[in-house]
Parts: C-alpha cells; structure tokens; sequence
C-alpha cells in the first residue's frame, strides 16, 4: 500500500485529553472534483481536514498524522462520546455526494479503502462495531458516505459491520410471531418464515384485534398489538427476545 504525502493540511491539533482513536469514520468528500475536495481539506480557513483522503482511481493520500485531532466530524455522538474527532481516524473518500452526482465507488476505490482500513485497525485495535460513516454519528445533519457505500464488501474483509445474517434474523422474527399467535389460539404452524399460512393468521388477527392496519401484512404496529393482547391474557411471550428458541 503506497501513502502519498504529497499533500498536508494545517487543520488539526493535539487529541483532547490524551484520547485516543478507537473509531474509524469513513466520509464522502461530497464536492464537485477531488482538486475542489484536497483544497478545502488543506487550506487554514476552512477549518476542515482528515486524516486521509481516498481518489476514486485508488489513490491513497494522508493529510494529517495519525496521532492528531483531524477536523472531520463536527457536531457528532456515538455511545456517549460527543468529541468524536478526538477517538477517531478520519477517511475521507472522494465522490461528488447527494449534492453533485451521487455515483457508485468504485472497485478499485473500495479496494484502497480495505487496504488502508485494514491497516488502521490492526494498528489500533479498532473493534469492527466503531467503523461508522459520518452519517451514524451526526444523525439528519450528515449523510456521508451514504447508501452506494459497499459497506457489505469491507464487512466480508471483516472490516466493519453488516448483518449478513439478516435473513437468519427475520425468520426467528417470524417464528417469535407465530409461536405468540399459536399461544394465543390461533392455528399456525412455527415455520420461521412469512408464508402463506402465517399471513392469513395475521389477516385474521388483524380483521378482530388491528383493523387499522388490516392487509398491510406483518408490521410493528401488529406485532405491538399482538404482544399488547399476549401480555393481557398472561401469555408469557416475547417476540424478538426469543433466545432460547433461537
Ligand atoms: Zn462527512
């Protein structure tokens, strides 16, 4: 992995409180060109910078050291940590944004982006559940680096988190469902998916006990009416929980 320093920014100062990074946050530079991105990163009046930036052809560039508090998160919060530029390495990660053209990134800039993740989290340890993008620490007020970001392919390097097994989860959803419905009276057979079966029951269900949400199929609100009617008749049943079943 080749780290260019050809380009540096001012914009950083020492960690607050001695703190050290354990999140890594990824980001998009979400600006018209790469050039227009490295100048505002770079230049002492914007009060911006990362500690890297990502070209899209795969170009690995490091602005600031990594043992500096780079500018990059702004007002932010995860898991009770409000001064996030302080526990974090920033990557910035070149793409024109939801403003300028959102467009895939691509393969051999999602390549560099596991290279150089990987090496920073084998450096300092970072767990896979604190590589966040800009968008889960400043909810509403950022959306970087968005829904194209191939989150799944850094999670299959192990970097980062995604639910691989989303399908594992639903289907004990569905069978916590049936397993309250079947308690509460309703003839249904546990199979763990949302068959045909399972959606008449819950049809049937909805037509006495939601009729509001009457063919909207299995919802939250439901599911909240289910548990609601569970609990009072003492029908010890929880959905979701569910783990001994599991
Ligand atoms: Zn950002």
């Amino acid at each position: 992995m080749i780290i260019s320093a050809d380009f540096s920014s001012p914009n950083f100062e020492d960690r607050r409180n001695k703190k050290k990074p354990y999140i890594l946050l990824l980001h998009y530079t979400g600006m018209k060109s790469a050039d227009l991105a490295m100048t505002r990163l770079c230049e002492p009046a914007s009060k911006v910078s990362s500690h890297y930036v990502i070209g899209e052809g795969g170009k690995i560039f490091q602005l600031v050291d990594e043992s500096k508090r780079a500018f990059h998160a702004g007002i932010s919060y995860w898991r009770g940590e409000e001064d996030i530029n302080s526990v974090s390495i920033g990557i910035e990660i070149v793409n024109p944004g939801h403003e300028f053209g959102y467009r895939e990134f691509p393969q051999s800039q999602m390549d560099a982006v596991a290279d150089l993740c990987a090496d920073i989290i084998k450096r300092h340890k970072i767990k896979p559940e604190f590589v966040l993008g800009h968008s889960d620490v400043a909810v509403k007020r950022k959306i970087d680096p968005g829904e194209l970001f191939d989150w799944p392919f850094l999670a299959g390097k192990g970097i980062g988190l995604y639910p691989s097994a989303q399908h594992g989860a639903q289907n004990r959803m569905v069978a916590d469902v049936q397993k309250m419905l079947a308690a509460f009276g309703y003839k249904i057979e546990i199979t763990g998916k949302n068959d045909e079966q399972t959606q008449d029951v819950v049809t049937a269900f909805q037509r006495h006990y939601a009729p509001k949400q009457l063919g909207s199929g299995l919802n939250p609100i439901t599911v909240g009416a289910l548990v609601d009617i569970c609990g009072q008749c003492k029908i010890n049943s929880s959905p979701f929980g569910g783990g001994a079943n599991a």
